[in-house]
């Protein structure tokens, strides 16, 4: 017999196999996931998958300032104190 695959977390489906797409899911989960991603257009996740530490051509730069030092201070504001746990930051009066 021959195992197919969950196309989305790649778990064999075993006999609750779901067909959408002409893709195998072992699970609505799964299934709902990938219509998720389908629907987005984030469907270069799976290539994320398939070639683990290549980054696709759409996002390629586009979180770089995630690995800015000074990003804590973007995010949280420049008042934040080592030891006080970091708050969103909020405009003075607003
Ligand atoms: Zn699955």
């Amino acid at each position: 017999m021959e195992n197919t695959s969950c196309f989305h977390c790649g778990d064999d489906c075993g006999n609750h196999i779901i067909n959408f797409q002409d893709k195998s899911f072992c699970c609505n989960g799964c299934k709902t996931v990938f219509e998720i991603f389908n629907e987005n257009d984030l469907t270069c996740y799976y290539d994320l998958q398939n070639s683990p530490g290549a980054i696709p051509k759409e996002i390629e730069g586009k979180y770089d300032f995630l690995s800015q030092e000074n990003i804590i201070e973007i995010l949280y504001g420049p008042m934040h104190h080592k030891n006080v746990p970091p708050r969103p930051y909020r405009m003075v009066g607003a």
